[in-house]
């Protein structure tokens, strides 16, 4: 745990101690609203992406994963499969059948999509994600505790978990390229895609941006940004020339979803531990969890 995580948890179990009638409500409040006006996203137009999947490898590229070469990527047989991102791949394509009026077959990009009042905040009881102010939500893997109450959580099925590591499995999601973006920098697969499939700016410009080219353009897409409204809008923004239900879209509300870990975190309070032994517990996982990291550290 760094200084400041291990500072800001024991800060939070100290006040959690002095006000154990105060935690219910806490727990239940769920993240603060730090949105900003000018918050960012990228709006994926599924009608000019071309499943080249640049995109892929760029994103492992940026994140240290495995990439291999790009023009490995030119092998278009992987998308005969669906996949979804995973531990491997922050983010992944799929193909789909044509859409409305043209023989072409639809190709979706898939990665976390930075929710306005993401489930995974509210959800994890350590406070190990966080939403910035600029729409990006990010995790920090010290906190982590393994507890995986995010993927349960998440309307878009999108956190993954390392299964297969022994020490210190970690969740893994798209960050949206945090780092890049303080410098200035685009996130790397908008920056490579070849064809400005994705276009990353402010959210509030990219839904005029779309309303814009459906008015223009009425016999090529369907008359819904995915992402606009969905579980209270998402930075990550879709158009589609066919239902988004049939590219495998889950079906959504408006209401923001944390409303589901909600009651993940106050069933734990009201009917599994007593807050104060359940926040001991975790300090001791994560010590558990550190000194596991430190001792992986040592071993390389
Ligand atoms: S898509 Fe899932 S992981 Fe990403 S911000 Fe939303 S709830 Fe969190
Ligand atoms: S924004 Fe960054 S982390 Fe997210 S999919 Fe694109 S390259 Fe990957
Ligand atoms: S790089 Fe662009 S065109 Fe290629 S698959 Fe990704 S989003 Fe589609």
């Amino acid at each position: 745990m760094s200084g400041k995580s291990r500072r800001d948890f024991l800060k939070s179990t100290a006040l959690i101690g002095a006000g154990v009638t105060g935690l219910t409500t806490t727990a239940k409040a769920g993240p603060q609203n730090i949105l900003s006006e000018d918050r960012m996203g990228v709006l994926v137009d599924t009608t000019v992406c071309v499943g080249c999947r640049n995109c892929e490898w760029a994103c492992k590229d940026a994140h240290n994963l495995p990439a291999g070469n790009l023009e490995d990527y030119e092998d278009r047989k992987v998308l005969d499969t669906k996949r979804r991102p995973g531990t491997d791949a922050l983010t992944v394509v799929n193909e789909y059948s044509h859409g409305k009026n043209s023989s072409l077959p639809i190709d979706v990009k898939v990665q976390c999509m930075h929710c306005d009042h993401p489930a995974c905040v509210s959800a994890c009881i350590v406070g190990a994600f966080t939403k910035h102010e600029n729409g990006t939500v990010t995790w920090d893997t010290d906190m982590c505790i393994g507890c995986r109450y995010c993927m349960a959580a998440c309307p878009f099925q999108v956190p993954a978990f390392e299964y297969d590591k022994a020490l210190n499995p970690m969740i893994m999601k798209c960050d949206f390229c945090f780092d890049r973006t303080k410098e200035g920098k685009l996130p790397a697969c908008v920056e490579i895609c070849p064809v400005e499939a994705l276009t990353y700016g402010k959210r509030s410009d990219l839904i005029k941006i779309a309303r814009d080219r459906i008015k223009r353009n009425p016999d090529k897409y369907v008359d819904h940004i995915l992402g606009e409204t969905e579980v209270g809008g998402t930075s990550w923004m879709y158009l589609a020339s066919k239902d988004f239900a049939e590219l495998e879209f889950p079906k959504l509300g408006k209401n923001p979803a944390p409303g589901v870990s909600e009651s993940i975190q106050h069933g734990i309070f009201a009917y599994f531990v007593p807050p104060i032994s359940l926040y001991a517990l975790l300090g001791g996982i994560m010590w558990i969890t550190k000194r596991r990291k430190e001792l992986d550290e040592e071993v390389k």
